[in-house]
């Protein structure tokens, strides 16, 4: 690989999710010197998590080094795992702060850039709701997944444990998951399935207490699928047993329960055992400091504000691209993925008219190839795009197709195999029972 070249432009990339990934698989380093902050060396492929909560899966099979990318460039990649702790977009220079557990001599630093890729993501929304933090677990990280499926597990050997009063094990063996998006809606799946398929079979004794209900503030679940497949989902839901309560705000989360105003305006108590939090993104500390210093362009509180080419208003040479941003488009993987490979095209543009030709740089265009979610029982639904119109299929051969979707559009063929593998695994021998 050829080392950083003084002469070149240096683009910082923060992060290393969708966008990231998707916009360094693409960039020309024979154009630019390229850095990477993130505080995860590592890809993670989201849409494979909710089956990582319940063991379907194992977690190592949907993560891929980050330097699987950048060692595959023509100019040596500089990668640092430290996190963004602040942008100065007048000095454009980054601070970032080792926040590992293991730390050399030095921990902070700053570094100059020509070039910024925002590519952060997004948080997890709580409202700013006491005990969501503290109880609660995410969907969004490594590390929400194995919390997910320790204190799922934790929960049923406490429900077993001597002489347990059945009011107490009926808690802990009530599973709430609060927000019916496509979040919330996989993951009740997913727990169904480890229900039905393994915890009903190792603990005989317990089989009739298990108990999934989805809390959702909306009329329905889903509200980005077409109708009939909401229905279809809730229809499913409820021959699984899964209660979906809509019109249902949790308004308070405590130790071991929550309240809710419910559909008929009352404030009713819902014990759980393990609660699982997917109401939604909202912008990350850096995005909300960044916005901050460049408040009279960024006027929406929900993320940052770019224009048609991605150029983060009031910051010039930034470029935002995924969940950190707020427009017209959903945060989804697709979407990130698309305006990744579209920035680089316009960095390559760039380059292009440096060198005296002539390019003409357009905007970012949108392509739904369409939406996909995993409901449980082997089922899956799908909204897919078709001559102008959409097609909606639901079933045992959506969820066929949903599996090869998602196999076709993992990072790495390692990524691949260990995921068919696990499926094999997890069909041959069951799921794992054991708590981590
Ligand atoms: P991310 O992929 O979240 O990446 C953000 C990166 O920034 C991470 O590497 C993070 O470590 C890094 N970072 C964070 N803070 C800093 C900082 N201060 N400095 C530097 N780096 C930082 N979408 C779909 O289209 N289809 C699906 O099936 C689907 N399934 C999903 C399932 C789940 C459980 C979840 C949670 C999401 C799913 N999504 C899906 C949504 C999709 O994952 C997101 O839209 C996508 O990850 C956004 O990509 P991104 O690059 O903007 O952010
Ligand atoms: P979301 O924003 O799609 O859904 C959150 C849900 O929580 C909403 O329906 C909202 O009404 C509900 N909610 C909010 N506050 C509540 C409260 N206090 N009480 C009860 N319900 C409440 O969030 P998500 O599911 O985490 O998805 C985030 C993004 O990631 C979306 O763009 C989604 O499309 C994408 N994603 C896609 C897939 C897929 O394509 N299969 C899977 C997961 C996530």
């Amino acid at each position: 690989q050829k080392p950083f070249d003084p002469k070149k432009r240096t683009v910082v990339v923060l992060g290393s999710g969708w966008g990231a990934v998707s916009f360094l698989k693409s960039i020309n380093t024979d154009d630019y010197n390229v850095m990477v902050v993130s505080p995860r060396n590592y890809f993670l492929f989201t849409p494979l998590l909710p089956s990582c909560t319940v063991g379907t899966i194992e977690l190592r099979s949907i993560m891929e080094p980050i330097r699987f990318i950048t060692r595959h460039k023509s100019r040596n990649v500089k990668f640092y795992e430290s996190e963004c702790t602040d942008i100065d977009p007048e000095s454009k220079t980054i601070s970032i702060t080792d926040v590992s557990d293991v730390k050399g001599a030095v921990t902070n630093t700053t570094i100059p850039y020509d070039y910024l890729v925002m590519a952060i993501g997004a948080d997890n929304q709580t409202f700013g709701m006491a005990g969501v933090r503290e109880y609660a677990c995410f969907l969004k990280e490594i590390w929400d997944a194995q919390k997910i499926r320790t204190r799922l597990m934790d929960c049923v050997e406490s429900a077993g444990f001597a002489s347990q009063a059945p009011e107490e094990v009926d808690r802990l063996l009530h599973m709430v998951v609060v927000g019916g998006g496509p979040t919330g809606v996989e993951y009740a799946a997913e727990l169904h399935d480890f229900l039905k398929d393994d915890l009903e079979t190792w603990y005989p004794e317990l089989a009739d207490k298990f108990r999934i209900t989805l809390v959702e503030a909306l009329p329905n679940v889903l509200p980005m699928f077409s109708s009939q497949l909401i229905q279809y989902t809730e229809s499913t839901f409820k021959q699984n047993k899964i209660d979906v309560l809509t019109k249902t705000m949790v308004k308070e989360v405590g130790d071991k329960s929550i309240k809710v105003m419910d559909a008929n305006k009352n404030m009713v108590s819902i014990p759980y055992g393990l609660l699982v939090w997917a109401t939604g993104n909202c912008p990350r500390p850096l995005t909300r400091k960044l916005m901050a210093r460049i408040k009279d362009s960024q006027t929406s509180p929900r993320g940052l504000l770019v224009d048609d080419y991605m150029r983060v208003a009031g910051a010039p040479d930034m470029y935002a691209i995924g969940d950190v941003t707020f427009s017209k488009y959903a945060p989804t993987a697709q979407v990130a993925t698309q305006q990744g490979l579209y920035l680089a095209s316009v960095f390559d543009n760039l380059a292009r008219i440096e060198e005296g030709k002539n390019k003409k740089i357009t905007p970012f265009e949108y392509s739904h190839q369409g939406s996909l979610a995993y409901i449980g029982s082997d089922k899956a639904i799908a909204d897919l795009p078709f001559l102008n119109g959409n097609v909606s299929v639901g079933g045992v051969a959506t969820y066929v197709f949903w599996r090869s979707v998602y196999i076709s559009n993992m990072f790495s063929f390692r990524n691949r195999f260990l995921v068919v593998g696990d499926w094999m695994k997890s069909k041959v021998f069951g799921r794992d029972v054991s708590r981590e």
